[in-house]
């Protein structure tokens, strides 16, 4: 098959008519020796696209910017230096779709980190000046080194969620607790897309899990997937108080900062635990926090950004042999279904993520 020179996809002009897609048609990347070219098959709705697609991180770098970042499809061409995907695969890509591949970081599995990475949207590929495009789209380019075989246990709609949520909680919970967390106790905050796999995964490693939401309305859930226990942050005051030297790590994966009292979070850490952040809010917000936060027990706080390859093919193959499943609302993709379900996700009405699918109806 040829890749077409025009992919189609579901976009916006500008921050205000954030939940207002249009489908649109754009040039494509060109094909670089390294690449693999997807026709989308589905993809998931993270919450960064939200952010991104209101201006809450940086300005839109396009006028018709199409985002999403937990594409699976299936592969409809590689670059001639592609060894170990080929034409026919099944694959998924996440939030980052290209880096330099020659710097420390990118041969010492941390390619995430790279300092030229390019996102697979709203983002400048350093070679070619190319605004990248999500994944709510017809097809999808990406460097051989951000594209993950997906098993063939896990249906397309199930892995694309563990593309971006998936990976970015599972990173920092083995580099933190290694792959076995029995006797270890670690605080789930913010039960959305990515907190929930953060349960499961957590649960798979052996850990005792806590779960974190601002109020009780998930608990009966939070308790399915996984978790040992369950607090309501917003009905249970002075919680802290219980929980004193509890916590091996904390994970937040809280989408904004209402609520979020750090200074009560690092207080029950254990002598020299973590406390890490993958959750991100809009730019201007910051966690208000006491440097005497840190003095009594020695706790550290830190962050995360999604993961490497060599740790997406250990998760992936992880949840096939736990049967580790998002749960997940599909959603036929349209102009129409898109709005909708980038406004529900915004107000909290998910439970706990959007797959966008049938994307062969949308796009042929
Ligand atoms: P979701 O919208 O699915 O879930 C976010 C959760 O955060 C909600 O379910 C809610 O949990 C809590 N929450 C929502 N609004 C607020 C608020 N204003 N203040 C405090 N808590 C809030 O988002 P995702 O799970 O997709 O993404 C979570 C965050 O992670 C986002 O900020 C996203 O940009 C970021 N992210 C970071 C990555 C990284 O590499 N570090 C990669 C991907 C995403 P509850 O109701 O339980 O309180």
């Amino acid at each position: 098959m040829t890749v077409p020179q025009q992919f189609k996809g579901f976009g916006i002009d500008k921050a205000e008519n954030w939940n207002k897609p249009q489908l649109v048609k754009y040039e494509a990347n060109q094909v670089a020796s390294h690449d693999v070219v997807l026709e989308n098959i589905c993809c998931g709705l993270c919450g960064s696209d939200i952010h991104t697609l209101k201006g809450a991180w940086s300005p839109l770098q396009r006028n018709d910017l199409v985002v999403g970042h937990e594409i699976i499809g299936k592969v409809i061409a590689v670059g001639k230096d592609v060894k170990d995907i080929k034409v026919g695969d099944r694959c998924g890509i996440g939030a980052c779709s290209k880096s330099c591949m020659d710097c420390e970081r990118c041969k010492t599995d941390n390619e995430q980190y790279c300092n030229k990475k390019v996102g697979t949207y709203n983002s400048e590929d350093f070679d070619t000046g190319y605004i990248s495009q999500g994944g709510y789209s017809s097809h999808s380019i990406a460097h051989e080194q951000y594209v993950f075989p997906i098993p063939e246990a896990l249906e397309s709609a199930v892995a694309a969620p563990l593309m971006c949520a998936g990976l970015t909680v599972f990173s920092p919970l083995v580099r933190n607790l290694g792959e076995d967390a029995k006797g270890k106790t670690v605080g789930i905050i913010g039960i959305g897309g990515l907190g929930h796999l953060a349960i499961q995964f957590a649960n798979a490693l052996g850990a005792n899990v806590v779960a974190f939401s601002r109020s009780s309305s998930k608990k009966d859930q939070a308790l399915q997937m996984g978790a040992h226990d369950f607090i309501a942050t917003g009905e249970q005051k002075n919680w802290n108080t219980s929980y004193a030297n509890k916590f091996d790590f904390i994970l937040n994966c809280a989408s904004g900062i209402d609520g979020l009292n750090l200074n009560d979070y690092l207080s029950v850490l254990k002598v020299d635990a973590k406390f890490v952040s993958v959750g991100l809010p809009p730019v201007a917000d910051t966690f208000e926090v006491s440097p005497f936060s840190f003095i009594g027990n020695a706790c550290s706080f830190g962050s995360s950004l999604l993961g490497s390859k060599k740790e997406a093919l250990y998760m992936l193959q992880l949840a096939a042999e736990k049967n580790i499943k998002p749960w997940i609302e599909e959603v036929p993709i349209t102009a129409e279904s898109c709005g909708t379900a980038l406004t529900r996700c915004d107000e909290g009405d998910v439970r706990y993520r959007f797959v966008f699918t049938e994307f062969d109806k949308a796009f042929n």
